[in-house]
C-alpha cells in the first residue's frame, strides 16, 4: 500500500482480515496505515532506493491517494502488478485531463473550460457562464483550491501562482450529492455498491446516508454511469464517481458526474458495518484476482458521520467517545492521527438501522455528544 492514511489503513484492516501481509510505503511509521500493518518502509515518495525497498516486498501494489509521482508508479511497477495503473493515475490526478476523457465517453460532466489566468477566465465565462467554481487542475481535496466566484471581479484574490492550470466549472444547481462506488478486476467484471447520498460542509463530506433519495431510473442511470466511467478509464480496484443530481422546471432529474477518485473513498466507509463486503475488502478482493463480494445492504438503512479536528477543541482535548458510544447502534472509527487539526479527518461515526432517519439522527447525536 503506497500512502499511510487513513484509507490505506482501513485497507490494511480489510486485507489482514483476509489473511495479507501489509507493507505500508510512507512518510512516517507513526501515520495511520503504518499502525495497523504488518510492515513499514518509511521514505518519501519519489526516493527511488526507498521505493524499491518497498515494492520488492510486494507481491501487488495499491495505493490510496491519487498524487503519487508518475515515477514511483512507473518503478513499483517493475516488481509487482500495481493497480491503479499509471495511466489512470495522471487522468485522476488532473481535473482537466479527467474531465474529457469522461465526457469524450459520452458520459455527463458539468460544463467546463480550461484557464490559464485572468485573460482566459474571461473566455470561460463566456463558456460555463456566472457564477462559477474555479478548481486548480491538480492537487486539490476537501475543496481546497476552489474558488466560487459570482463575477469576473471575485477572481481578483485568486493566486494565480498556486497552478499553472485551473478548470472553470458551471455552478450545478443541485438537489442532491451522490456517489457510487464501483470495483473492477483484472478480467474487467465490475460490482456496484448501492447510491450513497452524500451531504457537504465547508466543501468537505460531512454525512453519507444511504438509500438515497432518487427516483428509481435515476439510481440506474448512477450505477450505469459508474461502472462505464470505471470501463472507459481501464480502472482495476476501485473507483468512486461523484455525482450531482438535479432537476429542471419541470421536475426532470439528470445526473452529472462532478469528479472520479481510483481508490476507496470517504463516502464508502459506511460500507465496513452496512454492506456484506466493504470497500476496502473489495479494493482488496480487486487488486489480488479474488471474486468481487457482495455490495448489498445487510439492512435497510446506514449513515455516517465524518469526525473532523474540529471536534478536539483548542487545547487538543480528547472527545468524550463514552457519550457517542452510549447511543446504541453508533460504532466508532479512529485514525490514529497524532494532531487534531481544524477540518483534518479524524474518524468518523456509522449506524445501520431500519429507517434512514434514524440512522441519520444518530449519527448526528452521537457526534454531538461529543463537545
Ligand atoms: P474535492 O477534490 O475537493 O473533493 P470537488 O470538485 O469534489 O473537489 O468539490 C468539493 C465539493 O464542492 C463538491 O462535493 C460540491 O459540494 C462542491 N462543488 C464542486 N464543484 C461544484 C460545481 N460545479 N457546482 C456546485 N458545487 C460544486
Ligand atoms: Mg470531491
Amino acid at each position: 500500500m503506497v500512502g499511510g492514511g487513513q484509507l490505506g489503513r482501513m485497507f490494511a484492516i480489510a486485507a489482514a482480515q483476509l489473511g495479507y501481509h501489509v507493507v505500508v510505503f510512507c512518510g512516517d511509521e507513526n501515520e495511520p496505515a503504518a499502525q495497523v500493518a504488518q510492515r513499514c518502509v518509511v521514505g518519501r515518495l519519489d526516493d527511488m532506493t526507498a521505493i524499491e525497498a518497498f515494492a520488492t516486498q510486494c507481491d501487488v501494489i495499491t495505493l490510496e491517494f491519487e498524487n503519487i509521482p508518475a515515477q514511483t508508479i512507473a518503478k513499483c511497477k517493475t516488481y509487482a502488478p500495481t493497480y491503479p495503473s499509471s495511466e489512470v493515475l495522471a487522468t485522476a490526478q488532473d481535473r482537466l485531463r479527467e474531465k474529457t476523457s469522461l465526457q469524450n465517453a459520452g458520459l455527463p460532466v458539468a460544463p467546463f473550460a480550461r484557464v490559464v489566468d485572468a485573460a482566459s477566465l474571461a473566455e470561460a465565462v463566456a463558456i460555463v457562464g456566472l457564477p462559477l467554481i474555479l478548481k486548480t487542475t491538480r492537487s486539490g481535496y476537501d475543496g481546497k483550491g476552489q474558488h466560487r466566484l459570482e463575477s469576473l471581479e471575485d477572481a481578483a484574490n485568486v493566486d494565480w501562482s498556486n497552478c499553472d492550470e485551473w478548470v472553470a466549472e458551471k455552478l450545478i444547481r443541485f438537489d442532491r450529492e451522490v456517489s457510487v462506488m464501483v470495483a473492477r478486476t483484472v478480467d474487467g467484471s465490475t460490482s456496484t455498491f448501492p447510491v450513497f447520498e452524500n451531504d457537504h460542509v465547508n466543501h468537505i463530506l460531512d454525512i453519507t446516508m444511504v438509500p438515497a433519495t432518487l427516483s428509481e431510473s435515476v439510481r440506474q442511470r448512477a450505477l450505469q454511469i459508474a461502472t462505464t466511467a470505471a470501463e472507459t478509464l481501464d480502472v482495476v480496484g476501485l473507483l468512486c464517481v461523484e455525482m450531482f443530481v438535479s432537476s429542471d422546471e419541470d421536475g426532470v432529474e439528470s445526473v452529472l458526474i462532478n469528479e472520479v477518485a481510483p481508490r476507496p473513498h470517504n463516502s464508502g466507509h459506511l460500507t465496513i458495518e452496512a454492506c456484506h463486503t466493504s470497500q476496502f475488502e473489495q479494493h482488496v478482493r480487486a487488486v489480488c484476482g479474488l471474486p468481487l463480494g457482495n455490495t448489498e445492504l445487510v439492512s435497510n438503512a446506514a449513515a455516517m458521520a465524518n469526525l473532523l479536528g474540529d471536534v478536539w477543541g483548542p487545547d487538543g482535548a480528547s472527545p468524550a467517545w463514552d457519550q457517542a458510544l452510549a447511543v446504541d447502534g453508533v460504532e466508532l472509527h479512529l485514525y490514529g492521527k497524532a494532531e487534531a487539526k481544524v477540518g483534518r479527518k479524524m474518524g468518523h461515526l456509522t449506524c445501520v438501522g431500519q429507517s434512514r432517519d434514524t440512522v441519520v439522527a444518530k449519527v448526528r447525536e452521537a457526534r454531538e455528544r461529543l463537545n
